[in-house]
C-alpha cells in the first residue's frame, strides 16, 4: 500500500481538509495527494492546494454537468493505482462524495466512515474517525479494520492552515464517460455549492409554506446566491434535505449568513456559527438567534428579503 493520504475535492476545495491531511501525514511519514474532480472545461485553480498541504495534485476532468454516482466513482478511481492503493482516502461529506465514496469503498474493499467531525491517527498510524452516533447522543470513535481506510468529513470543520509545500506540475486525467455506464442522475445539487458558498440565505419554519419557500429560493437564486434551511423547514416539506444546515446537516462557514424565520436552536447554530457575519430576521424580538447575530432585523422575512436583495 502506498504511504499516502489521498484527498478528493471538488473545484472549490475544502482547503481545511487538505491542511488536516498534511498535519496527520507529517506525524506518520505519509505524503498527501489532492485529486480535484472538475466538471468544467477549464482547469481549476490548484496553487492553493500545494500551499495548504498537498505534495502532489491530480485533476480529473469529467465532461458534462450531471453524472451519476457510479460515473463519478469510476472517475475518482482514475487517481488510484488499484494494485497499490493509498492507505487513507478522504473527501468532504458533500452530496457528490457521499454518493460516490461507497462505490469506491466496494472496489477497494475498504471500510468507510461517513460524515466524520474529527480525524486523527493513533500510535500505529491508523485513522481514528469521530462522528455523532445514536441520534447524536454520543460521539463514536471508529477504527477501520481493512487495510485501506476511507472517510468523508463534514465540510468546513477544519480551518485552512498553510503548510508551505512547493508548487509542482499538476497531472490532468480526462475521464471518457462513453466507456462507462449511461445511468445518470442530477447530483450537482445546492448542497455541493452550499458548503463552499460565501453568502447563504437560510430559511426556517417561519417561512411556513412550500410556496413561500419556493418564492424565497427563486428570489435568492435569481440574485446568484445559495439557500439553506433548518431541519424543521425540511421536516415541514418546505425544501429538501440537501439544504439542511446544522448538527445533522451540512456545516457551513460563509462570509455572510442571513437567517430568515429561524429561531436559533443549538443544533442549527452548530452548523453556521463560524460564519463571518450573521444577520437574523425574525418577528420575535426574543428569538435566541438574535443573541448570536451581528445584525438583527425585527420583522417579517418577506419584506426584509426584498430590502436586503435590493442592497446587494
Ligand atoms: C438530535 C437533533 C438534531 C437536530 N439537527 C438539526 C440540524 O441539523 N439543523 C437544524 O436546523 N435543526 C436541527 N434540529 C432541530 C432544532 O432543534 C430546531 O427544532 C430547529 O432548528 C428549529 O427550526 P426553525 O428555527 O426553522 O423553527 P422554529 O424554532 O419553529 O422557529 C421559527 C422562527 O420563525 C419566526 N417567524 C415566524 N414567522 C415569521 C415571519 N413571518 N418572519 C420572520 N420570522 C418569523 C418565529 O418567531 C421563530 O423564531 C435537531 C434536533 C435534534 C433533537
Amino acid at each position: 500500500m502506498k504511504k499516502e493520504i489521498l484527498v478528493f475535492l471538488s473545484e472549490e476545495p475544502d482547503l481545511g481538509l487538505v491542511s488536516r491531511a498534511c498535519e496527520m501525514a507529517a506525524s506518520a511519514g505519509l505524503s498527501v495527494k489532492a485529486a480535484v474532480l472538475s466538471e468544467g472545461s477549464t482547469l481549476p485553480e490548484t496553487k492553493k492546494l500545494f500551499e495548504y498541504g498537498a505534495d502532489e495534485v491530480t485533476v480529473i476532468r469529467v465532461p458534462g454537468e450531471a453524472a451519476g454516482e457510479r460515473v463519478m466513482g469510476e472517475a475518482l478511481m482514475l487517481a488510484i493505482d488499484r494494485e497499490d492503493p493509498p492507505e487513507i482516502l478522504l473527501a468532504p461529506a458533500t452530496v457528490l462524495f457521499r454518493a460516490a465514496f461507497p462505490y469506491l469503498a466496494v472496489l477497494l474493499q475498504a471500510g468507510l466512515t461517513a460524515d466524520c467531525t474529527e480525524l486523527s491517527l493513533d500510535e500505529n498510524g491508523r485513522l481514528i474517525q469521530v462522528r455523532p452516533a445514536l441520534g447524536n447522543k454520543l460521539m463514536a470513535s471508529i477504527r477501520t479494520l481493512s487495510p485501506v481506510q476511507m472517510a468523508t468529513v463534514r465540510p468546513g470543520i477544519y480551518l485552512p492552515v498553510p503548510c508551505g509545500k512547493a508548487e509542482k506540475e499538476v497531472t490532468v486525467i480526462d475521464h471518457d464517460r462513453k466507456t462507462t455506464t449511461t445511468r445518470t442522475s442530477r447530483i450537482k445539487t445546492a448542497a455541493v455549492r452550499l458548503s463552499e458558498a460565501r453568502v447563504i440565505f437560510a430559511g426556517g419554519a417561519g417561512l411556513e409554506t412550500p410556496e413561500n419557500f419556493r418564492y424565497f429560493e427563486e428570489k435568492v437564486q435569481e440574485a446568484g446566491f445559495c439557500t439553506g434551511a433548518t431541519r424543521k423547514a425540511v421536516e415541514m416539506g418546505l425544501t429538501s434535505y440537501s439544504h439542511q444546515i446544522g448538527q445533522t446537516g451540512i456545516i457551513v462557514s460563509p462570509e455572510v449568513y442571513i437567517a430568515f424565520g429561524i429561531s436559533g436552536a443549538v443544533q442549527h447554530l452548530i452548523g453556521m456559527r463560524s460564519s463571518g457575519y450573521i444577520v437574523a430576521v425574525n418577528t420575535d424580538k426574543k428569538a435566541p438567534i438574535f443573541d448570536y447575530a451581528d445584525y438583527g432585523i425585527y420583522g417579517d422575512w418577506r419584506n426584509a428579503l426584498d430590502e436586503i436583495l435590493k442592497k446587494l
